[in-house]
Order: C-alpha cells, then sequence, then structure tokens
C-alpha cells in the first residue's frame, strides 16, 4: 500500500520555453533515437516532484536503483495520445516509461491508479 500523494499544481509562469498555453509547443521525441512521443500539444504541463530513476544506472553500485527528483512534465491522460511509448520497470503502482523503439528511459511514468501518464521534459528532446 503505497500513500505516495502526488500534489499538482498548474504553473501560471511555465518557465520552460518549450510550454505554451499550458502544454508543449513543440513535438516531443526520443533524445536517443529520434522517434515521436508526443504530437505538438497533447501533454498539459504540470509541476509535481517526483522521483525517477536515472537513465544511466551506475553498475557499480548494486542493489539500489539510483534516481533524481524532476519537478516538471507533461500530463497525458490517456495512453492513446502516446504516438509511441513503452514500459519499463513496475515500481509500487507505478510503470516507468521507456522509448518504443530503442527502450531508452524512464522518459516518465504511468500511475495505475489513474490511468494518467507524466513524460519528463529533462528526459525527452523537443523539436
Ligand atoms: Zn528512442
Amino acid at each position: 500500500m503505497s500513500d505516495t500523494e502526488i500534489v499538482q499544481s498548474k504553473s501560471e509562469e511555465a518557465s520552460s520555453e518549450f510550454v505554451e498555453d499550458g502544454s508543449n509547443k513543440l513535438v516531443v521525441k526520443c533524445k536517443f533515437c529520434g522517434s515521436k512521443i508526443l504530437e505538438k500539444k497533447t501533454g498539459k504541463f504540470v509541476v509535481q516532484e517526483m522521483n525517477l530513476p536515472l537513465m544511466h544506472q551506475d553498475t557499480r553500485k548494486e542493489g539500489e536503483l539510483q534516481s533524481e527528483k524532476i519537478t516538471e512534465f507533461y500530463h497525458v491522460e490517456n495512453m492513446y495520445t502516446f504516438e509511441n511509448i513503452g514500459f519499463t520497470l513496475t515500481v509500487d503502482n507505478y510503470k516507468y516509461l521507456s522509448c518504443a523503439d530503442c527502450d531508452a528511459g524512464p522518459v516518465g511514468y504511468y500511475d495505475m491508479n489513474t490511468k494518467h501518464s507524466y513524460v519528463a521534459l529533462s528526459r525527452v528532446e523537443h523539436a
């Protein structure tokens, strides 16, 4: 049982150059292979704190999954909104999202309770 609560807040002054009218201004792509993940304007920009495992784990350190705190995400309510997306690990009530083509990830996570997805701005390419 997880009591993790995700507090969402709409950011009126989105600091990101990638956000326009509260959603992604540009196409969201995989940083590594360029595969398209989201079409323009399909993800809603949200600010929330969430720990995501690092894309490159230090394999010299065994056991613990290394993660970092990420605060800027695109909120996608329906999985079918994605152009391409895959799943990697499942931890508690979350499935981590990865590139469907090259498996790079996690680029975000899927909340199994709400069935909503969140893509980290810092983990993707904007084009
Ligand atoms: Zn890729």
